[in-house]
């Protein structure tokens, strides 16, 4: 991913193991030269998703273990550990507090502290992270558990106040950003006041719609051209902008060392 060609989108978050045909979702993406993070749920996805991404040029695979699924599935966080040295990319990770899931949410937080020590102890990780309700305390576990130092946090579908998104800033985070973010007044004006160089895209495909149909990979330049209008620029431009914080994001982390 060091030399991103003029074409080439990005889409930092896309659960592409959830579409009815996975291997198909792959090759679709690649298709359209989307620099695409393959999220996973829970750790046992990971092998598979491991296997269909080895020797993709476009799509990698992250390990997750999602705060939706971690009532039921804490017990493979020894799975996540065990799979963590295969890779550089961590997700979906992070918090839900709202109401169909603050009941796990002190659990949530064990395993969530866990995975950002385990990371900050392996270093050059980048992590992809939801934060339903929950961003101050996401925060505050980052900066604890999680120094800037050793690797990267992207905030996905952030949902957070402006002050939320400043101190997500001083602490060196990205924001990835997909088309529904874009639909409501408080969106629009939370991604007027991030920084361009901290601005990636996702579409949280299946989980998003693009002209009434779950949103892929390629539906990321839809994302890309509504970014440009809210940010006043123009579309190629916005394009160049986020090949150029993908680029720095992975530099960045690559020359964190490993301990
Ligand atoms: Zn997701």
């Amino acid at each position: 991913m060091s030399v991103l060609p003029q074409s080439a989108g990005v889409d930092f978050h896309c659960h592409l193991d959830l579409y009815p045909d996975h291997e198909a979702a792959i090759a679709r993406a690649e298709a359209a030269r989307i620099y695409t993070l393959a999220v996973t749920t829970t750790p046992k996805a990971w092998p598979r998703n491991h296997e269909l991404t080895r020797h993709t040029h476009y799509v990698r695979a992250a390990l997750g273990l999602h705060p939706q699924l971690v009532a039921e599935r804490a017990g493979e966080l020894s799975l996540w550990e065990q799979y963590l040295p295969q890779t550089r990319y961590v997700g979906e990770v992070g918090l839900d507090a709202g109401p169909r899931f603050y009941k796990s949410l002190d659990v949530q937080v064990r395993v969530f502290r866990r995975i950002l020590e385990r990371c900050a102890e392996s270093g050059g990780k980048i992590l992809t992270v939801h934060s339903v309700r929950s961003v101050p305390t996401v925060l505050d576990m980052l900066e604890r558990h999680y120094p800037q130092d050793r690797g990267a946090v992207v905030l996905h579908w952030f949902t957070g106040s402006k002050r939320d998104a400043r101190r997500a800033v001083a602490i060196g985070c990205y924001f990835s950003v997909n088309g529904e973010m874009i639909r409501s007044e408080k969106g629009r004006a939370l991604l007027g006041e991030l920084p361009s160089d901290r601005i990636l895209t996702e579409t949280d495909g299946p989980f998003t719609e693009i002209a009434g149909r779950p949103a892929e990979p390629a539906n990321v330049q839809t994302t890309i051209g509504e970014i440009a209008r809210v940010r006043n620029v123009t579309a190629d431009a916005m394009g160049d902008i986020l090949r150029s914080n993908l680029q720095t994001l992975l530099l960045h982390v690559s020359e964190r060392p490993a301990s």
